[in-house]
């Protein structure tokens, strides 16, 4: 299963796995940016600018951990893009750093919670400040972390 939360919709891998069973791709991004052509998901969510963290975790937390229990996914594939925080360049989905945190928390932990493995990949982030870009990334990892120490208790 891929889960591509990276703010352009994942046409690529839409593309490469639409119509093979034994792949589930997931995409939430913004709808009205590149690319225009937006191939299928097996479960696309689009948002429009200026949707922020309710209307993005709201979209989320409908889908997950529901389609875990659902599809039952071996391994879980996490594009945990950057480019929806609030002061990307090149987006306008308006999450804060603490809304994208939300976001890793839920992709993240419910996946571990069920015990499903996850790989973790970064995606775009196009802020001004690469400090910005950077810390999202780390928080990311962060939630990792944390997820896995509390999910790896005996
Ligand atoms: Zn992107």
């Amino acid at each position: 299963m891929v889960v591509d939360c990276d703010l352009h919709q994942g046409n690529g891998t839409a593309h490469i796995l639409s119509n093979k069973d034994y792949a589930f791709t997931f995409s939430i991004h913004q709808m009205d940016l590149y690319p225009s052509n937006k191939p299928l998901s097996t479960v696309d969510i689009g948002l429009w600018a200026g949707d922020g963290d309710t209307e993005y975790l709201t979209a989320l937390r409908a889908h997950f951990p529901r389609l875990y229990q659902e599809y039952r996914p071996d391994l879980v594939f996490y594009l945990a893009g950057a480019d929806p925080f609030e002061k990307d360049q090149l987006g306008s989905l308006r999450l804060t750093k603490d809304g994208l945190r939300q976001r890793d928390l839920i992709v993240i932990g419910e996946a571990r919670r069920l015990r499903l493995p996850v790989a973790v990949v970064l995606a775009g982030g196009y802020s001004a400040e690469l400090e910005d870009t950077v810390g999202i990334h780390l928080n990311t990892i962060r939630v990792a972390q944390k997820v896995q120490r509390r999910y790896s208790q005996p």
